[in-house]
Order: C-alpha cells, then structure tokens, then sequence
C-alpha cells in the first residue's frame, strides 16, 4: 500500500503547499527542491523554508504536490505525480448516512479551500484532479469558485467530482452553463429506482426526490454526469429496474458505474449483511448492464475483478481502485489480464477471494 501521509517537519509554523522536484532545471513557482538526503529522510529548500520528511525515497516523491501541516507534523501527497488516482478531501462532513459509506461523516469542517486550490495550479498537466467528501457541495460557493479559478488558469485540467447531488438548483444553471464546466464531471450516487429503498440505503427520507430534482438541473446546464450505484444486498434484485428507470429518464448521463462494495468504514461492520459475492448472483447485474448497453447507455463494472466477471460482461470491468490502496492476490501472479484488473481493496477480506483464477 502507498502510504498518502507522511511524517514530517518544517521551519514553517503554518500550513503550506509546495511541488517537490529533484532536478533544479525543472523548478518552477512554490517549487520545493531536494537539498540533502539519507536512507530515513529527504530534505527539500523552497519558498516556505526547509521542509524534512521521513520514510520514503526522494525519487518517491519527485513531482509530488504535498501538504505540510506543522501542527500535526505531517504531509499529506495531495498530487502523486504519475499517478491517475489523486483525489482531493473538501470536508468529512455530509447530509446522507449511506449504510456501506466508506468515509463516515463527521460534524466539524476544516475549510482546507485555499491550499487545495494552491495544490491544483501546481498539478502536473493534463490530469483529472477527484474531489470528494463527506459531501462537497455543503460548500457549493467555495467548491465553484475554486473549480472555476483553476480552470480559467490551467486549460490542461479536469475536476471529476463525487456529490450526493442534494443541493443543485435553478440557480446554480446559467453558472453551470460555463464551458469551462465541460471539464468537470458529477459523479453522483443513485442505488434505486424505488424512492423507499434509495432512501434507506442513504439514510435520508426524501433524497430519492431531491436527486431527481438536482438531475434535472444538472441535465438542463449541460452538465457531465456519471451515476454510480454500489452493489449490496437490499439493491441487488432492483438491479434491473434499475436500468429501466436510467435508459428511460435518465438518457443524458455520460456514464453509470456499478461498483463493488468497499469493505472499510460502515460497511466493514456490515459486511455479511452488505456484501453480494457477484460471482454467484450475477443474473441481476447481467440484466441491468444488458439494458443499458441495449438502450446507448455506457455502463461498466468498477471493483469487479476480471475472473470473477462471466466472459461477456468481462470487457466492461474497469481497472478501477486506486493503486494507493490496491493489491493483488497469490493466484494474479500469472495471470495474463493483471495489468487490466482492478485487483482488490488492500482491506479486502481473505475469505471473499475465493474463485480467483488467473486468466
Ligand atoms: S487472477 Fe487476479 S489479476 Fe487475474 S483477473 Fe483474477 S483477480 Fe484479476
């Protein structure tokens, strides 16, 4: 596992975001460059002061975009370099009680705007920056104005941005109307077509009809959107319904995802009561991406490992879990389609491998 947070110590006494380089001909603006090293510790001069972190190589960290935080005494890698899975916390705070959350909300907001804002103009080019939360758009005039800032200033970037989509309106259209908003993408959470049953899964009675509300704006400014439903037992039969209500209501999204369940924050203490083991019950999910594909509608497997996909639906499995927390087990050693896989969460329970077999 690629450890996100480092420790670490700087002559600065607040918060700062700096780019790491090792070669001097590379720095540009809020650089940080690497002064000494040894086999515990890389030391870097730059605009806030020296900067020491321990436990990783320099070459690690070469292009890295890292937040210190002197009061804690720790970086956070908020931008690997090389790495297609960087993604920004706005706030551990939200609306909804999703029974599998990975990331279970909390009451306090620690408003991090202007140093993630700092960390996206240092990001290296053309990538798609991830936003998540909690929920993002408790801060929406923040979350836009950030989003819009960076765009006007770097041409090259994406935002791909997680929202529970319980707060868009009539007004925020004519904002999202911005070209500059074609390279943002919504990823939006939607489990069923039954208001009862999404609701329940969300914890939320009325969001069903808030998120049919909010889609309905996001479909009028043009937005880009992305559905994701997170496969667990209470959803696994509404599948198909599902599918139905998405090709007919919903025909403008760019994508649907259907994403394995996480075995980490509510869901690990619900796992028997969550997990479906898709490799026995996959006539469900067959028939909704069946009537997706049938209808136009991309859709694609996320967290489904490749052998344990039946061969017609295997080419929609996405390599999907960040490389930070991904692992493969003993039978991918020799397996042909590794590099294709999404393996499996680093927490991902031994017992649920069963049925692995290199292909
Ligand atoms: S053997 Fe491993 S790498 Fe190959 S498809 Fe199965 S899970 Fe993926």
């Amino acid at each position: 596992m690629i450890q996100l947070s480092l420790p670490a110590l700087a002559q600065a006494e607040r918060a700062f975001v700096t780019r790491l380089r090792l070669d001097r001909d590379q720095l540009e603006a809020g650089d940080s460059l690497l002064f000494e090293s040894d086999a515990t510790s890389a030391t870097f001069a730059g605009p806030h002061g020296l900067l020491s972190i321990e436990g990783v190589l320099p070459s690690d960290l070469d292009g890295d975009v890292v937040l210190m935080q002197p009061d804690i005494q720790r970086i956070e890698r908020l931008l690997r370099a090389g790495s297609p899975h960087n993604t920004l916390l706005i706030t551990e705070r939200c609306d909804q009680l999703c029974v599998m959350c990975s990331q279970p909300p909390k009451k306090t907001h620690v408003d991090r705007f202007d140093l993630l804002e700092q960390a996206c103009l240092l990001a290296e080019p053309g990538i798609v920056i991830g936003i998540s939360g909690g929920e993002p758009t408790l801060y929406k005039e923040q979350l836009f104005g950030m989003i819009e800032r960076v765009l006007e200033a770097r041409d090259d970037l994406e935002f791909h941005i997680l929202s529970n989509a319980q707060h868009f309106g009539q007004g925020d259209v004519e904002r999202l109307r911005d070209p500059s908003f074609r390279r943002v993408t919504w990823g939006v959470p939607l489990y069923a077509s039954d208001a009862v049953l999404h609701d329940e899964i969300v914890g939320k009675q009325g969001a069903f009809a808030r998120l049919e509300e909010s889609l309905a704006w996001l479909m009028l400014s043009g937005a880009r959107v992305e559905l994701r439903t997170v496969l667990v037992s209470p959803n696994l039969d509404a599948l198909p319904a599902l599918a139905r209500y998405v090709t007919r209501r919903l025909r403008f999204i760019d994508a649907w995802s259907i994403m394995q369940l996480e075995n980490i924050g509510f869901a690990r203490n619900r796992w028997d009561n969550l997990y479906v083991d898709h490799s026995r019950s996959f006539a469900p999910v067959a028939e909704a991406l069946t009537t997706a594909t049938l209808h136009g509608v991309p859709a694609r497997l996320f967290n489904f490992p490749r052998c344990t996909v039946p061969e017609p639906f295997r080419h929609l499995a996405a390599a999907s879990i960040s490389d930070w927390k991904r692992k493969y087990v003993e039978a991918c050693g020799t397996c042909a389609e590794r590099d294709a896989c999404t393996g499996f969460f680093e927490w991902h329970p031994e017992e649920a491998v069963e049925g692995v077999h290199p292909l």
